[in-house]
């Protein structure tokens, strides 16, 4: 999947390419433009063929991919690249409430034998669940990930075995 289906290894207007946003369909040329569009999730992109590198066109803050002759490589946005300390405020803002939450549910634990006793553990995994459930879905926004597009594909196939 990662290669391209032209014999020639550098990026062009002729070729046919990975999709680097949802890595499952194909970017190719639109005829009569310099422009390459997604036939999966389609996204349209611009070439710039001199510095081999792709850029989102559709993206309020563009994302941009270099080509190194058998994929792309980056994803990285031009001024606003995602630094360390937002990884690390991500997983905080994950793991800080789930340990709140579980150090109350060990400091005071239920009385055994109540029927609530399930609930602090139940608790306490469902701060994870949507606090990850938060965090992966601002990842998603930011790189434009076409999750949607994904789930449909998924279900026409599961579908289609089916039939
Ligand atoms: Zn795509």
């Amino acid at each position: 999947m990662s290669e391209p289906i032209n014999s020639s290894t550098r990026l062009n207007f002729h070729g046919t390419y990975t999709c680097p946003v949802c890595r499952h369909g194909e970017i190719s040329a639109i005829p009569l433009m310099e422009a390459l569009a997604c036939n999966f999730c389609r996204h349209i992109f611009t070439a710039n063929i001199e510095q081999q590198t792709l850029k989102m066109a559709d993206s309020q803050l563009p994302l941009t991919w270099r080509w190194n002759g058998r994929t792309w490589t980056g994803g990285y946005r031009e001024e606003n690249e995602l630094g360390w300390g937002y990884w690390i405020a991500g997983i905080a803002f994950v793991l800080l409430p789930t340990s709140i939450v579980g150090l109350g549910a060990y400091l005071f634990p239920p009385l055994p034998g109540s029927s609530l006793s399930w609930l602090p553990i139940f608790w306490t995994g469902l701060t994870f669940l949507c606090h990850s459930a938060c965090l992966g879905w601002l990842v998603l926004e930011y790189y434009q990930f076409p999750l949607s597009l994904y789930i449909r594909a998924l279900g026409e196939r599961l579908f289609a075995r089916f039939n």
